[in-house]
């Protein structure tokens, strides 16, 4: 019975990436292993297969009766919705621990770094197992995303070093260029639907019995986002309504200003000046060196919502 590796909903480069290096590295290690996606591809990660060659993995829906490794998370809430019908046999990621539990011992790789291709790649040395020139690239290029091209506040310099090493191997000279080449597709929003965006990198969380929905857009420069904030907000409202949620949060971040300007609809909207100390402008705040959701956004509103 073969493994499936997948990453959580929404996927980004990481969770697509990190879930067909898994496969690659336990295929080696003579485990039947697939990687698959809970979702189509972004642009972003359609960009970086094509570059490096390698196919789209299949899309799932469903754990039952299936054998799986979790990579890019360890939420209940970004998983599949029927994980508990599945056997859990390992967890690669970078996130803090979430609500996942198993009836038995499991194989987890959890490091509080930038991305879980650095962590796939100490795996792979761990295991003393080549790395293909093309999944180094693709290990790569989730880094760069993860990091925000090392500038993220979660970047480490154990990041920086797997990124160094598998560059080496994929043959990429120049990082920078590669980030900035991944960042400007990741940008285009043109002629995507605003719920499109909305959910592109979007993940819920239990915020002391609440549900918060927060999503963020990484781009080259917020003026692109000008046109289609009305439309955001628009998608914001209905997702909040119709998902039954206390409040929806975007991220919208300017990756060469360093900051993000947060579009904010709540229940209670005063949890955003709880959580960062700055009263919100109508519906909106910015939050200068704001870049990293897990590190700078999530923790802040866990405590807001807690008291
Ligand atoms: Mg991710
Ligand atoms: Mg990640
Ligand atoms: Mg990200």
């Amino acid at each position: 019975m073969a493994v499936y590796v997948f990453g959580h909903k929404n996927p980004d480069s990481d969770s697509i990436c990190a879930a067909i290096a898994v496969a690659d590295l336990k295929s080696k290690l003579g485990v039947e292993a697939v990687p698959a996606a809970q979702g189509e591809l972004n642009p972003e990660s359609k960009f970086v297969l094509e570059k490096f060659g390698i196919d789209a993995p299949e899309i799932i829906s469903s754990g039952e009766g299936k054998q799986v490794i979790l990579v890019d998370h360890s939420d209940l809430a970004q998983s599949l919705d029927d994980l508990s019908k599945a056997e859990i046999l390992g967890i690669v990621d970078h996130h803090k621990l979430g609500d996942v539990t198993t009836p038995n011992p499991l194989e987890c790789w959890i490091w509080p770094v930038g991305c879980t291709c650095t962590v796939i790649k100490s795996m792979y040395d761990f295991f003393g197992v080549e790395i293909p020139k093309n999944i180094a690239g693709i290990m790569l290029c989730a880094i760069l995303s993860d990091t925000v091209i090392f500038k993220s506040a979660t970047c480490t310099d154990r990041d920086k070093e797997a990124a160094e090493a598998l560059a080496k191997i994929a043959g990429v000279d120049d990082l920078m260029g590669l980030g900035m080449e991944m960042f400007k597709v990741k940008s285009a929003v043109e002629g995507t639907p605003a719920k499109d965006l909305l959910f592109r990198d979007y993940k819920d969380f239990d915020m002391s019995g609440n549900k918060v929905g927060i999503g963020q857009l990484e781009v080259v420069d917020l003026s692109i986002l000008e046109p289609v904030k009305d439309a955001l907000y628009e998608e914001m409202k209905k997702a909040k309504e119709e998902g039954g949620r206390h409040s929806v949060f975007l991220l919208l971040t300017d990756i060469m200003k360093e900051g993000s300007e947060m579009l904010i609809v709540s229940d209670d909207p005063s949890v955003v000046e709880k959580a960062f100390g700055k009263a919100p402008e109508g519906n909106s705040v910015w939050l200068e060196g704001v870049m990293s959701r897990k590190k700078q956004v999530v923790p802040n509103f866990e405590k807001a919502f807690a008291g």
